[in-house]
């Protein structure tokens, strides 16, 4: 990493002005400066970003169905072309990318690469789907003396509202399935990640994206956001965030009179799971785990939530847990050795702190890695802890951070574990840990989740191989990074000829 960390020098005191990047010029006459600093050092300003107001947001919708048929109608190779040149621009300005992750978003060096490559394969992987699917019509067999061809084509116009988590890979993924596609769109990244945001449709503009097919508006949620669910000019929403949110957005597309039917696209929050039976290996569950549950502050969608250990070999896990809980490091994203960052912010580190002292004044407390004063005193940290709980069904809400749950189970209850698991509701990712080939199968099958994962960690996609994304209240589908996502953002039409 030496080569890249001292490329990311130069842009590790830089300060950026941005603001949102519209179809037109966009007046100063109302300051909506907001101010970015980082997670890990409060005190360091990263740069401040113009919100968008109301009246703009309308003003880019506009703009964004005017540029509809023009757009829809540019061959798909020419689309594709932009995506890939995307790629090439992010790659080489990889640095600036990565150094923005950990300034604005509190991600490890390491973290930040997989980011940005993820990123990357996003765009080959769109722009060779949308080649494939957009490119000449699908011929369908019929009778005799009939010809039928399925065609496809654009939606019309999408807002795509993205989290903080991942602000390069989610943001860059949503926007350019949905460009390549042949649908305009208005992006809307996160409030606390809206400077890289900008970095990556600043690139996007340089790759030759026409300035009214892809617009950035960044700002609040509920005031940018709200503006654009509750437009009737909107086709669709590609989105991912939190549960809650997405029901807004439901509730405020459905809310819409007279306009046809809109397409939601979302990929929500999770409560995942992972069995440990007592054939498992007691060190690779806990190496999987402390990745599993820790890394990225355990800001991670498919982060694990809940373990639960058989009772013949709980005991043990707990006790080499932790121990290598004891040696994670806390501390600056920045730094090599560091295991562990900050949460996103106040708000976050808060709620979570919240919870934390909730369950130790219960006396639930199983381990906790010591914060070091040196390390953590000017940002927002919170400690990796583990907590001893009675069942997924105790927790209310996701814990975005990292709080491993654990619950012993009796190998007699393993039914009664996989329904309350079903019957919360949530269904991203899952885990088992057994070296019974048959059980570990068996619960694969009865869980409904969308990723599961086989005596390994339950984090993780590769784009194209490991497509991603949940059901019931953890998301909609169809899978991020898998062959029939560009599907959701296009139209079918069957033409016949006699
Ligand atoms: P969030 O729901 O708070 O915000 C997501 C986006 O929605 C932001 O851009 C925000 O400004 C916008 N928003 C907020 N209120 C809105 C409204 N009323 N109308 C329209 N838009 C609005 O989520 P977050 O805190 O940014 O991200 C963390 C959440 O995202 C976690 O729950 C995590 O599990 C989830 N997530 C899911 C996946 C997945 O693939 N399933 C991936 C990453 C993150």
């Amino acid at each position: 990493y030496q080569p890249l960390m001292d490329a990311m020098a130069r842009f590790m005191d830089k300060t950026y002005t941005t603001g949102p990047l519209l179809a037109f010029e966009v007046s100063k006459d109302v300051d909506t400066t907001h101010v970015v600093t980082s997670p890990y050092d409060h005190n360091q300003r990263v740069g401040s970003v113009q919100w968008t107001t109301r009246e703009q947001a309308s003003r880019a919708v506009d703009a964004a169905w005017a540029a509809f048929p023009r757009w829809e109608a540019t061959p798909v190779g020419e689309r594709a072309t932009i995506i890939r040149r995307l790629a090439d621009l992010m790659e080489e300005n990889l640095a600036e990318l990565m150094a923005l992750c950990s300034r604005e978003g509190g991600k490890l060096l390491t973290d930040g690469v997989d980011e940005i490559r993820e990123a990357v394969d996003f765009c080959h992987y769109y722009a060779m789907r949308a080649e494939e699917l957009f490119d000449a019509p699908t011929e369908l067999p019929g009778p005799t003396g009939e010809s039928n061809e399925l065609m496809l084509g654009g939606k019309g116009v999408f807002a795509a509202i993205s989290p903080w988590n991942f602000p390069v890979a989610i943001f860059c993924g949503q926007v350019v399935a949905a460009a390549v596609s042949g649908n305009t769109v208005l992006a809307k990244p996160a409030e606390q990640t809206s400077i890289v945001a900008h970095r990556v449709i600043e690139l996007l503009h340089e790759a030759g994206m026409p300035r009214d097919v892809v617009q950035l508006l960044p700002g609040d949620g509920p005031t940018v956001g709200s503006v654009l669910t509750s437009d009737p000019r909107i086709t669709g929403v590609v989105f991912t965030g939190g549960t809650d949110t997405a029901q807004i957005i439901n509730r405020a597309l459905a809310a819409r009179d007279n306009v046809p039917l809109p397409t939601l696209i979302a990929e929500t929050g999770g409560m995942n799971a992972l069995i440990v039976d007592s054939t498992a290996l007691p060190e690779q569950v806990v190496a999987d785990v402390i990745q599993s549950a820790f890394q990225s502050a355990g800001q991670r969608c498919s982060a694990l939530r809940v373990l639960y250990l058989q009772d013949d070999v709980a005991d043990r896990v707990i006790e080499i847990l932790k121990g290598a809980m004891d040696e994670l490091h806390v501390g600056d994203p920045r730094d090599l050795g560091t295991d562990v960052g900050p949460v996103i912010d106040e708000e976050a580190r808060q709620g979570l702190m919240a919870h934390i002292d909730k369950l130790k004044a219960e006396g639930r407390l199983l381990a906790e890695t010591r914060l070091d004063p040196a390390h953590t005193a000017h940002g927002t940290f919170v400690p990796p802890t583990a907590f001893r709980i009675d069942g997924i069904d105790a927790l209310e809400r996701e814990q975005f951070g990292p709080v491993l749950h654990i619950v012993r189970y009796k190998a007699s209850e393993i039914d009664k574990v996989i329904d309350t698991i079903n019957d919360k509701g949530y269904g991203l990712t899952f885990g088992v840990h057994s070296r019974n080939e048959s059980f570990a199968e068996l619960i694969a099958q009865k869980i409904r989740v969308g990723n599961v994962y086989i005596n390994r960690n339950i984090i993780g996609a590769v784009v194209g191989v490991q497509p991603f994304g949940g059901q019931g209240l953890s998301g909609t589908g169809p899978k991020a990074g898998g062959p029939h996502y560009l599907l959701r953002f296009a139209t079918e039409k069957t033409v016949t000829v006699n």
